[in-house]
């Protein structure tokens, strides 16, 4: 599998990035995001539902602190295994509790993963133009 890591998709800023691909559907089916999830109150423990593509829609979330993690992966040419450092760049997203008001943060997914889809199913409609 082929892996392209960021010369193009990283020069803007990547928050004004994912909205507007959000804005133009890119995500609408992507189950992770379009579906909605339940996140459980800490503080009080009721739930609530939330649907990750509203947020990102409505750019009511933040990046996180970029890291970087290595990666170790058998490498065909090679006998030993190779390393390679990745991005992870967290998206968070902030809930805040209809209930007690506290809130609650999750990072369903890294801001890479969803650039790399989303470039991923540009190439694919592309393909058929
Ligand atoms: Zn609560």
């Amino acid at each position: 599998m082929k892996r392209k890591h960021g010369s193009s998709i990283f020069r803007r800023n990547p928050k004004e990035e994912i909205i507007n691909r959000a804005r133009k559907r890119v995500f609408n089916r992507n189950p992770l995001l379009a579906t909605s999830h339940q996140v459980v109150c800490k503080a009080c423990g009721s739930t609530q539902k939330i649907t990750y593509l509203d947020y990102l829609k409505s750019g009511r979330f933040e990046l996180g602190k970029t890291q970087m993690i290595e990666v170790s992966y058998a490498a065909p040419t090679i006998f030993a295994l190779s390393h390679t450092m990745e991005r992870i760049t967290p998206l968070i997203v902030t809930v805040r509790c209809e209930r007690c008001g506290t809130e609650i943060t999750c990072s369903p997914v890294s801001v890479e993963y969803l650039l790399f889809t989303a470039t991923k199913q540009e190439k694919m409609r592309n393909a058929y133009v």
